[in-house]
Formats: C-alpha cells, structure tokens, sequence
C-alpha cells in the first residue's frame, strides 16, 4: 500500500509508542487542544502527537504536534536524528514524478461537497493562540499552477476561516505561491488553489523544500517518500491533488487587486503575532476527504512550526551549498533562530573566501536566513556553545563580520523594514527587508598556522570506565599512613 498519514501513524507506533496519545473527552476547537500541547511542552515528559477524538461542532477527529519533534520528521524519512540533515537532502534530490491514478483508487475522493453542500465549518479547523484572529487551516500545502510553465508549486501557508466557503490565503511575498499569485494578477485572472491537508509527513516538509525555480514539490515529495506521491484530478480545479490526503479543499482566488480583506493576526514562526492586513481570499468551490477523515493542524508560534518548517529547509540548504561549495560538511537551523533566521554551517575550508561563498548561496537558498555562521569542519554545528566558542575563539569583527542592509526576508520578523527604513509601519506587504550578516568563524586556511584545540587522546577516553568510580564516604577511606 502506498504511504499517507495512516501508514506513518502505524510506523510510529511500532518505533516510538509514546509518540502518539489520544483524548477522548470533548474538547473546544478554540484554545483547549493547544493547550493540552503546550501542558505537555512545560511537563518535559515527552512531547507526543496528540490525537483528539471528540471536537466540539465536528464529527472528525483533529491530530496535532505530529511534526513537534525531529525525532518523529527523521522517522518519516527512514532515520534518525543524526543523520537527518544529510538523509532529507538526499531523499529531497531524487525528484520523483507523481503517478495519477483513478478517483475510484483515490481515498480523498470517499466524500466529494461541491455548491451548497461546501461548509468549511464542519470541519474541526482550530483556533490556537489567544490574539489569533480566529480559526485557521495551516497544516496543508496549497497547491497552484504557474501560468507560463504549467508546472505546479505547493507550499504552506495560512488560511483564515472566514466564512463556511471562505478562507484566507496569506502567503509569504518571497515564496513561490506569491510569486504565482501575481503573475495571474498581471494576467488578470484568478488562481485556482487546491489544499491538502492530513497526509504523511513527507507532503508538508514537501511543502516547505527551498527548491530552484517555481514547482517541483510533488516530486520532491515523492524522493522523501521512496516512492511516487499518488495524485488524482481536482474536483472543481484544474490541479492535480494528493489522492491519498485525508482532506482537500479547492477553490479559486480572485486576484483582482482591489479584492483584498482584512487579515491577521496570527501567530508566526517568529512567536510574535505579525503579518496583520489586506490579503487575498479563496471561495471554496469543493471539500473532499476520506469516509473516516483525520483533520490535521500545526501549531503555529510553537515547537511544532519551528521544526516543521525547520528539517527541510536544513536539508535544502545542506544539498544546495554544496552545489555551490562541495566541502560543506553539515548544516544546522537552530531553535535561537526559530529554525530560519540562524544558519549554522561547517566545512572543510581550503581556501579563504570560500565562507563568504557559502553565505551567499545560503541566502539566495532562503530568503528566510539573517545570520551566516561558518565554521570549521572540527565543530558540531548542532552544538550551540561550539558555535559561539569559535566566535570567540576564531573570529575578529573587524576583518571576519560581513553586513548587508536592504536585504530580501520575510515580511513576519516584527523588526524587518521597508525602503524608508520603517520598521514600525504596519504594511507588511512592504516591510520585507532585514540586514544580513556573514560571520566566517572559520580558522585561516591552511597552511596557515593555528593552534590545536586541546584535548585528551581520544583511545584513552574511550577506555576510561565510568564503573570505577565508588562513592566518597570519608576521609577515613583515603587518609591512611602509606609507606613509600
Ligand atoms: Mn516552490
């Protein structure tokens, strides 16, 4: 059977039972199942994906915090966490075409709403932090089609419930969906999108890839998946969907630029509630799903956006460096940079210069990047204290910090700015700029000298025991007359 939300809850189970937990009581979609997420974050007693089976106002089930942890991303892509980065950069490589198949072996196709029968909300779409402006859907890639090529790009964005066939699309204006959605308003015509949300995880981090160009990301889901992702003609769109997604709602956009609603706030990836104004919509024209849906959310400004949007954009960063410069040796997308905004990066460096290299190709890679750090190939990228021992360690500011103003970012950072260098207006659609930094932390290139770090033989420390240590109990025990 081909690979889908069922197969990997079932993989789960047999890895890492504890990774799965259900809550029969009822529960208010608003607040009461992130809270319970946010209960399990502060116990520290594991993290697990909760499954809540009894939503007020839905008939179906709401599955959260699936992507909360690295330990449950690395299982979906047949690893471990160690060998994540460089496993999902590999997987993301092999690009895999889609296989279309039939509506009658498309389990998305098992309930089909199209005209009045469309009512988003029958569905248990979830409110998660307080100053959100409601409910969101936020879990499922948008998939789109580009006008001049016909290719189709998918990546998350947030979609505001705002009537039972309307929802928000605000997406990132540096992000390919964008990019799309202007073409059609140059075009003057609309867009039609198609929204899947509830599928093995391999869909979202999918989703979320940095790929070169617009499109590509069935594909790429296919590569991490092993296998090609099944798709099935849209119901009401000309979009080819996931047919083994728990739901898919399709719609279409009207790009016409006067047809702008207010939306926002909403909890960002930053952990600030930014992005707040006029923004597109969709009118829904279908919602399909399976007989027995799993609805699935993300919670955002939490654990689980961090790591959700942060795996895959390490992997597309470690294979496209290293395009660029093939000595990278790893990548890492710290927690301290909410998975985007740090970029900690080693290599085997032989020439000077070639950080500054690797730099440049880790912001033109993502938008998203403020801070380059590259090290050498001796440091643990996923060690923070070794990074920023070698900033003091290796590092002069004066010769070795680069800063580069007026930059691409995003537009949720709640101190980007815009040309006039505003950083309190509110106008997100201009407030996309940030300053980047370079910080080549990196010794001279060899044969330059450098002192060696200390350390103890590495063969001794291996054959020192731990067993040999016995309690201290007094002095008695250590002071006696010894002769000589
Ligand atoms: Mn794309």
């Amino acid at each position: 059977m081909s690979k889908d939300l069922r197969t990997y809850l079932q993989q789960l189970q047999e890895r890492y039972p504890d990774h799965l937990k259900i809550v029969d009581k009822e529960v208010d979609p608003k607040w009461e199942i992130t809270a319970m997420v946010e209960k399990l974050r502060r116990e520290q007693n594991g993290f697990p994906a909760v499954l809540f089976c009894n939503v007020k106002g839905s008939n179906l089930p709401v599955l959260i915090n699936l992507a909360g942890s690295y330990e449950r991303l690395a299982l979906a892509i047949e690893t471990n966490v160690k060998n994540m980065v460089p496993e999902y950069a590999r997987r993301e490589g092999n690009f895999t075409a889609p296989k279309e198949v039939d509506r009658g072996e498309a389990p998305v196709k098992e309930v089909v709403w199209t005209g009045d029968q469309v009512d988003l909300r029958k569905l248990p779409i979830v409110w998660h932090n307080e100053l959100d402006s409601g409910y969101y859907v936020d879990a499922g890639p948008a998939i789109v089609k580009d006008p001049d090529t016909g290719k189709q790009n998918a990546g998350i964005y947030r979609h505001e419930l705002q009537a039972k066939d309307e929802l928000g699309f605000m997406s990132n204006p540096a992000h390919h969906g964008s990019y799309v959605l202007r073409r059609y308003r140059e075009m003057g015509q609309p867009m039609e999108v198609a929204i899947a949300v509830g599928h093995h995880p391999a869909w979202p981090m999918a989703g979320v890839s940095k790929l070169g160009g617009i499109g590509g990301e069935l594909e790429v889901a296919g590569g991490l998946l092993g296998e090609p992702l099944e798709v099935v003609q849209g119901e009401t769109v000309d979009l080819l969907v996931p047919a083994r997604a728990e739901i898919v709602i399709e719609g279409v956009l009207d790009t016409d630029p006067e047809k702008l609603r207010h939306e926002g706030p909403f909890g960002e990836y930053p952990r600030f509630y930014t992005g707040v104004g006029l923004m597109p919509w969709l009118k829904v024209t279908a919602i399909t799903m399976r007989r027995d849906a799993i609805y699935q959310t993300v919670f955002n400004a939490h654990t689980e956006h961090t790591c959700l949007g942060a795996l895959p954009r390490m992997g597309s960063l470690f294979r496209r460096v290293r395009e660029v410069i093939p000595t990278v040796t790893m990548v890492n997308l710290p927690v301290s940079g909410m998975g985007r905004g740090h970029a900690y990066i080693s290599m085997k460096k032989a020439r000077d210069g070639e950080p500054k290299q690797v730099a440049f190709a880790a912001f033109a890679v993502d938008p998203l990047v403020k801070h380059v750090f590259v090290v050498d190939d001796d440091v643990d990228v996923f060690n923070e204290e070794e990074v920023l021992w070698c900033m003091c360690t290796r590092f002069q500011a004066d010769r070795d910090l680069a800063i580069i103003p007026f930059a691409l970012d995003g537009h949720l950072s709640p101190n980007n700015y815009d040309i006039d260098r505003d950083e309190r207006s509110e106008d997100r659609h201009k407030k996309v700029m940030a300053t980047k930094m370079i910080l080549d932390l990196t010794k001279p290139a060899p044969p330059t000298f450098y002192p060696t770090p200390c350390a103890v033989p590495e063969e001794v420390v291996q054959r020192a025991d731990t067993a040999d240590l016995k309690p201290f109990e007094g002095l008695e025990q250590i002071l006696r007359p010894r002769t000589a």
